[in-house]
């Protein structure tokens, strides 16, 4: 009696039959086709990957994310991909993760962009630039303002796929032993501000020092530098800053809202299974929101134990010596732009997005501040 059912709603229902017959070909055969079209080939095959990584092994959030994300990268492929995350130096010095993926002898890697202004002063535009766009905007640009296609078409040229894989958030102005008052006390003052930060503060007339940061607590202690930004109060708790400095600036102008890479080796990543590839963007899109909701949930805990349990200052940088750094900045970004077209092309479709989002945060979030959540 089943059966005779089954047959005769299988002959009335030519829809459900090739509904049916398609679901068990997708099935039984090696091969599926994606939403998009694009064949997904699951061959079984096993991928075995390795990151390298800018970060000390298993940093904070940061590192600690990049273990996570390898973890739903495998338990996403069913165990096809799985990745083996190496602290920076592990495998390869911290700075030449990028080289490294460049010529696979890594297939991915996670950093900050900027670190390779070197190599394209416009990868720069897509980690932070000063008083640049803060983490909101800097995701509506990348995911939906053509910031993707640019940064995209820039690590092309370098064997790469980039994606957004994080966010720093707004960062602190960094810990100080004087008062800033107004620019002439920047005037010698030595201070770990690396890239263009340290660029703009040289040309305010300080005197920007690399320095690593495991190397930072005991040089500010020693007096070897009189002050230093690191990333916020989570991170910057952890470094023990608030036990050796007396001021802890605001806000953060150098790093608004720092955008976080994952990038892959093009060719790598090119020829894997359609599947595969998005369940590496899926994961990097979600490390990207995980790493912004826990740095943020995690600074706002550390700022009240640094305000609470140590007596910590907040200072706040005079608006002289801010808008000074703003025109420094501006400066500069004309010598990059002047220099390189393709910095000059990213810019254009950066400072057009900041600008817009500027004007719309006037009338919403920064009203939303100032006045309803005060
Ligand atoms: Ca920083």
């Amino acid at each position: 009696m089943k059966k005779i059912n089954r047959k005769n709603f299988l002959k009335k229902s030519v829809l459900g039959t090739v509904a049916l017959s398609t679901v068990a070909a997708a099935c039984n055969a090696e091969s599926a086709t994606s939403t998009d079209g694009v064949p997904a080939i699951n061959t079984g095959k096993k991928y075995r990957w390795k990151m390298v990584t800018t970060w000390p092994p298993n940093y904070p959030i940061i590192g600690e994310g990049l273990e996570e994300m390898a973890k739903w990268i495998e338990a996403m492929s069913g165990g096809r991909m799985k990745i083996k995350v190496y602290g920076g130096g592990e495998l390869v010095p911290p700075l030449e993760s990028f080289d490294a993926v460049s010529s696979g002898t890594a297939e991915m890697g996670h950093g900050g962009a900027y670190y390779w202004a070197g190599k394209a002063p416009a990868a720069q535009f897509f980690a932070s630039v000063p008083f640049g766009m803060n983490a909101q905007q800097m995701n509506a640009w990348l995911i939906s303002g053509g910031g993707m296609a640019l940064w995209r078409e820039l690590y092309a040229k370098f064997n790469l796929v980039p994606f957004s894989c994080g966010n720093t958030g707004v960062q602190m102005g960094g810990w100080f032993n004087k008062e800033i008052n107004s620019l002439a006390d920047l005037q010698g003052l030595k201070m770990r501000i690396p890239g263009f930060g340290g660029k703009v503060f040289a040309k305010a007339g300080g005197s920007p020092v690399l320095a690593a940061g495991s190397e930072l607590y005991t040089s500010l202690e020693r007096g070897v530098i009189d002050a230093t930004e690191w990333i916020g109060p989570f991170h910057d708790y952890k470094m023990g800053f608030q036990d050796i400095a007396k001021y802890y600036y605001a806000p953060g102008w150098h790093e608004a809202g720092t955008n976080l890479e994952l990038f892959v080796n093009k060719p790598k990543f090119d020829a894997l299974p359609k599947d595969l590839q998005m369940i590496i963007e899926t994961a990097a899109a979600r490390y990207n929101i995980w790493m912004l909701s826990e740095i943020e949930a995690q600074n706002n805990l550390y700022l009240d134990k640094l305000i609470k349990e140590k007596n910590i200052d907040i200072r706040y940088f005079p608006d002289e010596v801010l808008d000074q750094l703003r025109v420094y900045t501006d400066e500069i970004l004309a010598e990059i732009t002047a220099s390189d077209p393709f910095a000059k092309k990213v810019y254009a479709s950066y400072d057009a997005f900041r600008n817009r989002a500027k004007n719309w945060a006037a009338v919403t979030e920064k009203v939303f501040y100032n006045k309803l959540q005060k």
